[in-house]
């Protein structure tokens, strides 16, 4: 497979890449940039993407029940129980269907399991798996200069794009924040429960599936990722 392929002969007609994969899992430290690239692949190959985290910063942020019992553990940069995130996950697939750019789950090998059995239910399975890899340091930082519109999505880095805590958003207008779990209280949480749990899901589909598993460098440069990820995205694995 080619490691690199030229972005515009992708957005120029999406069906002169079919067939790509459609079902696809982007796993990740925070920070790795998981939510922009999966953004980027989904307006590239119209694909539904989703992250579970946002789900529930919305959930949240409206004040839902969903959204109290979440923001008790996601404050404290744990992960909600695997119940509660298989239960909005189940939900989004209820109304998009099973083509999906998933960010932020399976972050279990629980959610994992359940995601297998949930896809063989229905004759189908993942097709692509990507793993954004950043070493510890460039996480933190990552996360300490990172600024978000609750509302759209966007993120900000302060150092990079000099947007500031309470400007509004570029994209929307709402205003930026710096999310309740980027904090650096909550940062060593996230960074030994990324280690804890979600890594084991690495391991996971390095049983069940190494053919589909793909790691990239998430230090590099956001195009330079877009760029071996829609290759992946693009190509089917007997391609490979
Ligand atoms: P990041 O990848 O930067 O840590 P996310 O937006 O993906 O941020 O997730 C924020 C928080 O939402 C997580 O720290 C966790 O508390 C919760 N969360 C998101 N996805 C899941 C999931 N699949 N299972 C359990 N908790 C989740």
């Amino acid at each position: 497979m080619p490691d690199w392929l030229p972005i515009s002969a992708l957005t120029a007609n999406p069906d002169s890449v079919n067939p790509v994969n459609q079902r696809i899992v982007l796993l990740g430290p925070p920070a790795s940039g998981k939510g922009t690239q999966a953004e980027r692949l989904a307006d590239c190959f119209f694909i539904p993407h989703v992250s579970t985290g946002a789900l529930l910063r919305s959930e949240c942020s409206r004040g839902t029940l969903l959204g109290q019992e979440a923001d008790g553990w996601t404050s404290k940069g744990l992960l909600v129980p695997d119940e509660l995130a298989v239960r909005i996950v189940t939900a989004w697939m209820k109304e998009n269907g099973p083509r999906f750019i998933f960010d932020g789950f399976p972050r279990t090998v629980g959610q994992a399991e359940y995601l297998d059995s949930s896809l063989a239910e229905l004759r189908t399975g993942l097709d692509l798996i990507v793993l954004l890899e950043l070493p510890d340091e460039m996480i933190c930082r990552r996360i300490l200069e990172r600024i978000s519109c609750l509302k759209c999505g966007a993120t900000f880095s302060t150092s990079l794009h000099g947007n500031q805590e309470g400007a509004p958003c570029p994209r929307c207008g709402a205003l930026l924040v710096r999310r309740n779990d980027d904090t650096e209280e909550a940062l060593d949480q996230r960074l030994e429960v990324y280690r804890d749990l979600t890594l084991p899901v690495v391991g996971y589909y390095e049983k069940t599936s190494p053919n589909l598993l793909h790691r990239i460098d998430a230090g590099e440069g956001s195009n330079a990722i877009f760029a071996k990820l829609s290759a992946l995205v693009a190509y089917k694995k007997d391609e490979a």
